[in-house]
C-alpha cells in the first residue's frame, strides 16, 4: 500500500510538474518581455526627454551668443563711404562704443580696430571705463578670423569675475566692404544663469562644456567648478571628439563624481565647438519604471501562488481517479470482492471504474461458484469419509474377527490416509463456512489457561515421540479473553501442531503470554525449521505451503494457518509470526483481555 502510494505521488508530481511548466513558462515570458519593452520603452522616452531639455537649453545659448554677435554686426554709414575703419572720427567712435556696451551688456573691454590690425579705439566695460594703449594685432586670430568675415568666439579665459570669452565680428560700410573689426571681451555669467534654471527630471542637471572639456556653466554647483576640465570622463572625451551620446543605450549610464549612476546625454551648441550635456540620475528617471517593476512583481508573485494553488488542486483533481482505481485493484488483490470502485468524473475513467466493478462482480460470481463447489464436495465426503473411519476402526478393533499382522499393516495404511481425507475434508468445510460467513462464533469471557492446557494434553503422545517437550508458562490461572472457547482451542491445536510438526531436531517448544494495550497476546515459540522472510508474507494465506526438501515428506492442506487467521479475527483479534530460518519461528495471537 505505501508502495503505491509513493507511485501516486509521483505520478501526482509529474502531473503537477507538467501543470507549472504550462502555467508558469508563458507567464514568466510575458513578464520578461514586458518588463523589457518597459525599460525599453522608458528609456526612449528618457532620452528624447534629455534631448528635449538640451536643444532647448542649446537654443538658449545660441540666441544668447547671436544677440551678442547681432550687436557688434556694424554697418558704418558714413559719407563719404569709409574703406577703412580709421578714417571715421574718433569721437564717432567714442559715441558708438558707449552705445555698443549699453547694448551689449556685461561686456568687459571692446575695441575697433582697423583693416590693417590696428587698434583705434579700446574701452574697458564698466561705469568708469578707461581707455587702454592701443596695440597692433594684426596677428591676434580674432582679428585675421573676423576680416575674413568669419564672426569669432574666443576660448574662455575663466576668471575671478567670471568666464570671460573674446567676440569679434566684421564691420562694413555701406557698400558691404569690410573697413576693420570690433573685438570684444564679454562676461558669461548671464549665460551661467541660463544654464543654472534648467533642470532634467527632479535630480536632473546639464552643463555646458567648450571645446577643451572645460566647464563653462553647470545647473548643479556641486558637480565641478567652471574651468574645471572634464575631458578625462570618457564619456566627455567622446563627445568632444563628436562622439555624440544621445542616452539612448545602457552604455551611456555612468557613475558621476558625485557617486551617482546617471543618464549621459549630450548635444552640440550649434556654431561654436561647445556641447550641452546632461546627467540624469537613472533612479529619478527609472523611478515610474521602479514602481511598475515592482507592481509586476507583486502581480507576478501573485499569479504564481495562484497558479501554484491552482495546479496542486488539478494534479490532486487528476490523479484521484486514479488513486481510487490502484485502490480497488489492491483490495481485489487482498481478496476483498465486495469492494466497489466510485468514480464520477463522467469521462474514460469513469467507464473504467465500471468496468473495473464488473470485473470484480464476474470475480466474485467465480469465487463464489468455486466455494459453492468446494462446499458441496466436502460435505458429500464427510459421510462416507466417517463411515470408512468407523468401520476401520471396528475392523482394527477385532469386531469382525481377529486381524492378521499383514493385514493390521494395511488396514493402518489406510486408517492414516483416511485420517487425513477427513482432516482435509473438515479444514474445507471450515474454510467454505468461514467465507460464506457462516462460521459460528460466541465470544465470551474464556480462561485462557485451562483451554492451553487441554489442547497440550492432547498433544503430548505426538510432541513424546518427537522428543519435544511442551512449555507453557502460564500468566494467572484467571486469566480471560473474549474468545470462542471451542475455536480458540483450534487455533492453540493448529499452531502448537505445526511447531511439533515441523521440528527438525529435539527440543522445546514455549507458550508463554503478555498484555498489551488491552489485549492478551499468546506466543508459541519452537526451535524448529523456521520460515524465509519471503515466506512469512504469505503464510496466512489459503493454500499455502511451503515447498523445500525439508517440507516435502510433512503431510499438510495448506489451510491450517489460513483458519487460524479467520477465526482469530473473527473474534477480533490478530495473528502474526517471527521467524528465523533454521533457528525456529514464534507464532502469535491477540485477543481482547476480558
Ligand atoms: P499445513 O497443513 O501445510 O501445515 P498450515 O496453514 O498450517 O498448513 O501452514 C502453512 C505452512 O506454513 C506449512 O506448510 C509450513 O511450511 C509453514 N509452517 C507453519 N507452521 C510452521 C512452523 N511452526 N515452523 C515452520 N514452518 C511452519
Amino acid at each position: 500500500m505505501a508502495d503505491s502510494n509513493k507511485n501516486y505521488s509521483q505520478f501526482r508530481t509529474k502531473v503537477l510538474k507538467i501543470l507549472l511548466v504550462i502555467g508558469v513558462i508563458p507567464l514568466l515570458i510575458i513578464s520578461v518581455v514586458h518588463l523589457v519593452t518597459v525599460v525599453k520603452t522608458r528609456l526612449e522616452n528618457v532620452s528624447e526627454l534629455q534631448l528635449q531639455v538640451l536643444q532647448g537649453t542649446s537654443e538658449k545659448i545660441r540666441r544668447y551668443l547671436d544677440q551678442k554677435t547681432d550687436v557688434f554686426n556694424l554697418v558704418i554709414e558714413l559719407t563719404p563711404v569709409p574703406k577703412n575703419i580709421s578714417e571715421a572720427s574718433l569721437s564717432s567712435l567714442n559715441f558708438l562704443i558707449g552705445g555698443l556696451k549699453e547694448e551689449a551688456g556685461d561686456v568687459k573691454e571692446i575695441s575697433f580696430i582697423d583693416r590693417d590690425g590696428q587698434e583705434i579705439v579700446k574701452r574697458e566695460g564698466g561705469e568708469n571705463s578707461t581707455s587702454l594703449v592701443l596695440e597692433n594685432v594684426a596677428g591676434r586670430e580674432d582679428f585675421q578670423t573676423t576680416i575674413e568675415g568669419v564672426d569669432y568666439f574666443g576660448p574662455i579665459n575663466f576668471t575671478s569675475e567670471g568666464p570671460l570669452m573674446r567676440i569679434a565680428s566684421q564691420i562694413e560700410n555701406r557698400e558691404k566692404e569690410a573697413i576693420g573689426i570690433i573685438s570684444a571681451e564679454i562676461n558669461l555669467e548671464l549665460l551661467e544663469e541660463v544654464i543654472s534654471k534648467v533642470k532634467v527630471g527632479s535630480q536632473g542637471f546639464v552643463y555646458l562644456i567648450d571645446g577643451e572639456g572645460n566647464l563653462i556653466a553647470s545647473s548643479n554647483k556641486n558637480f565641478a567648478r567652471p574651468g574645471q576640465n572634464l575631458s578625462q570622463i570618457s564619456l566627455i572625451e567622446d563627445t568632444l571628439k563628436n562622439k555624440i551620446h544621445e542616452g539612448k543605450s545602457l552604455e551611456d549610464i555612468y557613475k558621476n563624481s558625485l557617486g551617482d549612476r546617471v543618464i549621459f546625454a549630450a548635444a552640440p551648441v550649434g556654431g561654436i565647438k561647445w556641447f550641452l550635456i546632461s546627467e540624469w540620475p537613472w533612479r529619478d528617471a527609472f523611478s515610474v519604471v521602479e514602481t511598475l517593476i515592482r507592481g509586476t512583481l507583486v502581480i507576478i508573485v501573485a499569479a504564481l501562488s495562484l497558479i501554484m494553488i491552482l495546479s496542486l488542486f488539478m494534479a490532486r483533481w487528476v490523479v484521484k481517479p486514479v488513486e481510487i482505481l490502484g485502490k480497488g485493484a489492491d483490495e481485489i488483490s487482498k481478496g476483498n470482492l465486495d469492494y466497489r470502485i466510485n468514480i464520477k468524473t463522467g469521462d474514460e475513467l469513469e467507464k473504467l471504474g465500471s468496468r473495473f466493478n464488473k470485473m470484480i462482480k464476474v470475480l466474485k460470481e467465480n469465487q463464489e461458484l468455486r466455494d459453492e463447489f468446494v462446499f458441496i464436495a466436502a460435505h458429500e465426503l464427510r459421510t462416507p469419509v466417517t463411515v470408512i473411519n468407523w468401520y476401520l476402526e471396528m475392523i482394527l478393533n477385532g469386531n469382525f474377527g481377529k486381524v492378521e499382522r499383514e493385514m493390521k499393516k494395511a488396514l493402518d495404511t489406510v486408517d492414516s490416509s483416511n485420517r487425513r481425507l477427513i482432516k482435509l475434508v473438515q479444514d474445507l468445510l471450515e474454510v467454505a463456512r468461514s467465507e460464506a460467513g457462516k462460521m459460528e462464533i460466541k465470544v465470551e469471557p474464556v480462561l485462557i489457561g485451562d483451554n492451553i492446557k487441554e489442547v497440550l494434553k492432547g498433544l503430548e503422545r505426538l510432541a513424546a515421540e518427537k522428543k519435544i517437550q511442551l512449555i507453557y508458562q502460564e500468566l494467572d490461572k484467571t486469566t480471560k479473553a473474549m474468545a470462542d472457547a471451542f475455536k480458540l482451542k483450534e487455533v492453540i491445536s493448529n499452531l502448537v501442531d505445526n511447531a511439533i510438526k515441523y521440528a527438525i531436531k529435539p527440543g522445546k517448544i514455549t507458550i508463554n503470554h503478555e498484555i498489551k494495550d488491552n489485549f492478551l497476546i499468546t506466543n508459541i515459540k519452537d526451535e524448529g525449521m523456521g520460515i524465509s522472510d519471503d515466506n512469512i508474507k504469505k503464510l496466512f494465506t489459503k493454500f499455502f505451503r511451503v515447498k523445500n526438501r525439508e517440507t516435502q515428506d510433512i503431510e499438510g492442506t495448506g489451510l491450517g494457518l489460513f483458519i487460524c487467521k479467520e477465526i482469530v479475527e473473527r473474534m477480533k483479534g490478530k495473528i502474526w509470526a517471527k521467524s528465523q530460518l533454521g533457528k525456529g519461528s514464534t507464532f502469535s495471537f491477540s485477543l481482547p483481555s476480558a
